[in-house]
């Protein structure tokens, strides 16, 4: 068995609170109906996690000044950040608006948050893992050219699990 947590739903409340020894953070973001967005911080370690998110139909995200971005309080210099990016940019404009970030918003996003490293999500379900891995390729190489490590922008995958690399050896499931 992988998990022994058992469900129960709860209104988020606002600013922080504890689940245990973590310190939660959510805030509405940018997405199709109400969406929260959510920062875990345990033991020094932090994780944000933004699997629907189109922060970019304020303005780009290049340009834009911080505080106008959905999510980027949440994402701000955070050791792993977990976020959407379901369309390539030439799906995108058939999507605008649909809740959902592309590869160059996506990129973007964690590059102006200063994310240390990024799993990206939430992929077009009609993409096969060789379509994936050939998206990752790509992403990388933008990643590179953004000033990132290559190394660590990963894809997220079902039920992988990611070590936060921090003061901590906390450990959170992507
Ligand atoms: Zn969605």
């Amino acid at each position: 068995m992988r998990s022994r947590a058992r469900c129960t739903s709860a209104t988020a409340p606002e600013g922080e609170w504890r689940i245990g020894s973590a310190c939660v953070r959510a805030e509405a973001v940018s997405h199709r109906g109400p969406t929260l967005g959510f920062r875990f911080t345990e033991l020094g370690a932090s994780f944000c996690y933004l699997p629907d998110h189109e922060p970019a139909l304020v303005a780009p995200l290049e340009t834009v000044e911080p505080t106008w971005i959905s999510g980027h309080s949440l994402a701000m210099g955070v050791d792993l950040l977990l976020h959407d990016c379901q369309y390539t940019d030439l799906e995108y404009p058939r999507h605008y608006g649909w809740g959902h970030s592309c590869v160059s918003d996506a990129l973007m996003f964690a590059h102006r948050a200063g994310a240390r490293r990024t799993l990206l999500a939430h992929h077009d379900p009609r993409r096969c893992d060789e379509a994936l891995d050939r998206l990752h390729e790509v992403v990388r190489a933008r990643w590179s050219r953004l000033g990132g490590d290559p190394h660590a922008i990963e894809m997220a995958t079902e039920l992988a699990e990611s070590e936060v690399p921090s003061r901590a050896s906390a450990r959170l499931s992507a």
